[in-house]
Formats: C-alpha cells, structure tokens, sequence
C-alpha cells in the first residue's frame, strides 16, 4: 500500500475529496479527487468560489 500524505502537505490525509482545480479561468475546470488533511481539508472548503491557492493552481471543493 503506497504511504498515504496530503496533496498539499506531508501530513497524514484525513479525507478523500472530489475537488475543481483550475489555474487563471475558473470556467475551465479540471476535475479530480485529492486526498486532503484536516487542516487543509478545512482550508479548502472555507475558500469558496475564490479557490485556495497552491502551487499556481485554485482549488474549490465540489465539482461545480
Ligand atoms: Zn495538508
């Protein structure tokens, strides 16, 4: 079984989450699941339609 981290980090994930990432046009989605932390997990759905940014990319929860 592969070593299990957070997308964003070198924590232990606490969630897989269905996520919209996308880099300067929020219309032009890509859809994926990412395993999350807690703290992250938290991060990304407080950021709304703005998107928590990383790593030059804006992530929303959900698929729309
Ligand atoms: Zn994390």
């Amino acid at each position: 079984m592969p070593i299990a981290r957070c997308e964003f980090c070198t924590s232990a994930p606490r969630e897989e989450v269905a996520v919209s990432r996308w880099t300067a046009d929020p219309d032009d989605r890509e859809r994926l699941t990412i395993s999350l932390c807690a703290k992250h997990l938290k991060r990304v759905r407080r950021a709304g339609n703005a998107g928590h940014q990383h790593r030059g990319y804006s992530y929303k929860a959900g698929f729309w």
